[in-house]
């Protein structure tokens, strides 16, 4: 096999319940996932070394070097199986970068099936799931897509059923949040609830299909750490509810934000209202649920 290209999608947090900060600096997270359908690709090559290139709108954004969650990824797999990750990655890169969607964390997931393929070390999907915990909070859920509640540092999941599609617009915003500074001001703002957990009606609304229902229950409780680092994200919020989103907010800790809508033809005229509102830099549609990291050619 000479290359191997893995699509991967994005993720939107449906409810993202924070507890306060752990003495190693993490917090207990009840983490209800959705992988939405807007998607990097990674395609590995044979290479002299390892190398990582990024082609898309925001690829001047991305870290070339070994920081690269991409790179961490091949790094981890060929250590495990004794072997030197000289390997080309590629990643055509449609998530936004820095924008609260896990797209970083969908390259290493989307790497790591990559070169488990090019280099046919044949890893365990447990194997596999151990290496993204490893990797960070959100890559697991990256690997597995679908729907899925994620607890402790939100690296543990378990999957949850969805009983239909879900329509949603979501604005990307000029500019990052830094992860860590929104969590670094969520504990400036506030405790944290004492044990988050998953809410019930959350999970009977994903088990619904029904956006109506959703709508009601969709939570996340680093939006007021996002808002109080960037104001400007609640005008780009009352756009969208104006526009006639059945929900607005941060996804995860923004600065993208999401807007959930009726059906297919909402979310297109919503997208419209966004973009011509001036108050982010696009607005893009796009379902959920979406499969996990899944190689496409190779
Ligand atoms: P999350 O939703 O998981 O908090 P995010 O979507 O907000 O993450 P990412 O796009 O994953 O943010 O990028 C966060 C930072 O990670 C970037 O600013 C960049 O420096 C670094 N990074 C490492 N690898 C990648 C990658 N493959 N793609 C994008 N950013 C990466």
């Amino acid at each position: 096999m000479t290359a191997v290209a893995v699509r991967v999608p994005a993720k939107v947090n449906v409810q993202l319940a924070v507890g306060p900060a752990r003495p190693d600096g993490f917090h207990d997270l009840a983490n209800v996932f959705l992988a939405v359908g807007l998607y990097d690709e990674v395609t590995a090559t044979r290479a002299d070394s390892l190398r990582i290139t990024c082609s898309g709108p925001d690829a001047d954004k991305v870290p070339l070097d070994r920081t690269n969650l991409a790179a961490r990824a091949a790094e981890l797999l060929a250590a495990r199986y004794g072997l030197v990750p000289d390997v080309h990655l590629h990643i055509a890169k449609d998530i936004p970068v820095a924008g609260g969607m896990a797209g970083g964390s969908a390259d290493g997931a989307a790497a790591l099936v990559a070169c488990d393929a090019l280099w046919g070390t044949g890893a365990s999907r447990a194997e596999l799931l151990d290496i993204c915990a490893e990797l960070g909070s959100d890559v697991p859920f990256s690997l597995v897509g679908g729907a899925a509640l994620g607890t402790g540092r939100g690296e543990k999941l378990t999957p949850l059923e969805v009983g239909g599609t879900f329509h949603w617009v979501f604005a990307a915003a000029d500019g990052g949040l830094s992860t860590p500074a929104v969590y670094r001001e969520f504990d400036r703002l506030t405790r944290g609830a004492a044990a988050p957990s998953a809410s019930p009606a959350l999970l009977a609304a994903l088990r619904s299909g029904d956006p109506f229902e959703l709508a009601p229950v969709l939570t996340n409780d680093l939006q007021g750490a996002a808002l109080s680092l960037r104001p400007s994200l609640t005008e780009t919020l009352a756009v969208g509810t104006a526009g006639g989103a059945l929900a607005s907010l941060v996804s995860g800790s923004g600065p993208t934000t999401a807007f959930l809508a009726e059906d297919e033809a909402s979310a297109r005229k919503l997208a419209d209202a966004l973009t011509a509102s001036g108050t982010c830099r696009t607005a893009r549609v796009a379902t959920s649920p979406a499969p996990g990291a899944t190689i496409v050619t190779g």
